[in-house]
């Protein structure tokens, strides 16, 4: 069945949309656009596939916006769930603790960097990355460096979108209509490896563009409380991808600085890069490690902040103190969530399973081949299971489309047609598939999406 944009529309005729229309909002979406292209009603979800009402399916190429790990009605993980819904469901985590929350804590602190002793758990992205924020600003101030009050975050960047987590992104269309509410942070230029300043290659620089944020910190260090980025991938920015290098440069100015490293994984962790966490697998230190989205592959919200000793113990103290770390959420550690943490952890863990993402990540390679022979191809690139062609005007002068042009949008219409549901972000189609993909799915996968970008460029 071909999903033209004819039986889109007459799908608006559809009940259920005409309700959706009428009283929901989309997150990041022109509501107006739905006027003549409806969301697309799903009622099921299996492996990697979507279905529609009408038993159209597309390829969930974007894993549900990175979530989804081990593909959509796992039995594993379904069964998981009903166990631990068949025990309890929800309680508060203040006062009361319980077995899926201290399992998941004990295998995210054994997986994760040595130093990071204590987890701290609440519900999305965002709240990781504000707790990470909030924890750091408090243990300045209560060892003494009350001015240590400012982050520093690359260009680029991305942490989430409510005020506190949007204050430190580096990216001008999220902050725009915010930018005179938010807390002034220090934005420095970051890699962008695909036009490098210095002319070099990502698999042989030393991470020349680490200047700038040298001197930030040697300058502003007194007043700044942390550093936070995306290690290897700034996802929404477009998948741009950079070397490890950069990272322990970062790490050994923030330790000569006393300034705190945190590491937003809440995209990359969980396997998709190929090993189970970045910071771990290239042994870095952190103080602080943000992880949200596969943690239950795309099950339940939740989310973990991991940090050190040391930090925790600047909290710790007689009750008068007042030293305890005032930030909460309902929905903190729920248990069906942890219990689908729980049971991720489990598969990720699972002898042979990274090992076994090899062929999977030779094969996104291999098929990239074809996405490089596109004469807009600026460049195919891919770290692990995360893959990326950004596609330019001109491959001489990488000049980008314009955004009125919507390349992206149209591509992402043409897929559908094609069973596949890209969601490009501006001139970049990426591929975040769930780690289960077969070889041959990558295959149509990439080669669906040669064709749809075929349709909207090669006219
Ligand atoms: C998605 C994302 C967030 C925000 O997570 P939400 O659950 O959408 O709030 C934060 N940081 C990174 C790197 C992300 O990719």
């Amino acid at each position: 069945m071909e999903n033209s944009p004819q039986v889109l529309m007459k799908s608006m005729q559809d009940e259920d949309l005409i309700r959706d229309f009428h009283h929901v909002w989309h997150p990041c979406t022109q509501m107006k656009d739905h006027e003549t292209v409806p969301p697309l009603l799903i009622n099921r979800a299996e492996g990697i596939y979507l279905y529609d009402r009408e038993g159209r399916r597309y390829m969930d190429v974007i894993s549900s916006w990175w979530v989804n790990l081990f593909g959509h009605n796992h039995p594993g993980l379904n069964q998981a769930i009903k166990d631990q819904l068949d025990q309890m469901a929800h309680v508060m985590f203040a006062g009361v603790t319980h077995q899926p929350a201290i399992d998941l804590a004990e295998k995210l602190v054994q997986h994760t960097s040595p130093g990071l002793e204590k987890v701290f758990y609440s519900d999305n992205g965002s709240t990781s990355v504000e707790v990470a924020l909030k924890m750091s600003l408090q243990y300045w101030l209560q060892t003494g460096k009350p001015d240590k009050t400012k982050f520093v975050y690359l260009k680029g960047g991305y942490h989430g979108e409510t005020l506190g987590a949007l204050s430190v992104c580096g990216m001008s269309l999220f902050r725009d209509k915010f930018e005179r509410v938010l807390p002034q942070n220090l934005e420095v230029q970051g890699p962008d490896c695909l036009r490098c300043p210095f002319g070099l290659k990502r698999e042989s620089c030393q991470a020349e563009c680490f200047e700038p944020m040298a001197q930030a910190l040697e300058k502003d260090h007194a007043s700044v409380a942390g550093v936070i980025l995306e290690p290897l991938v700034q996802g929404a920015a477009g998948m741009n991808m950079y070397p490890p290098i950069y990272l322990r440069k970062l790490e050994d100015a923030c330790k000569a600085q006393g300034v705190h490293v945190i590491y937003d994984e809440v995209a990359v962790g969980f396997g998709r890069t190929g090993s189970l966490f970045v910071s771990e697998h290239h042994g870095l230190n952190p103080d602080f490690l943000c992880l949200s989205k596969g943690i239950t592959s795309g099950y339940l919200p939740l989310a973990a902040t991991l940090t050190t000793e040391k930090i925790y113990q600047a909290f710790y103290g007689d009750y008068d103190s007042f030293k305890l770390f005032i930030h909460s959420h309902s929905y903190s550690a729920n248990p069906l969530a942890c219990a689908a943490a729980n049971e991720t952890m489990r598969l990720l863990t699972e002898p042979g399973f990274i090992d076994g993402l090899k062929p999977k990540i030779k094969a996104m390679n291999a098929q990239g081949e074809v996405l490089r022979d596109l004469p807009w191809c600026g460049e195919f690139r891919q770290t692990g299971m995360i893959a990326a062609v950004e596609l330019v005007q001109n491959q001489e002068t990488l000049v980008p489309f314009p955004v009125e042009k919507r390349v992206g949008y149209q591509i992402f219409l043409e897929g559908l047609k094609r069973e596949v549901y890209l969601r490009p972000l501006g001139n970049v189609v990426y591929f975040i598939p769930p780690l289960i993909i077969e070889p041959d799915q990558i295959e149509a996968m990439m080669t669906a999406a040669y064709d749809s970008i075929n349709s909207v460029l090669g006219k």
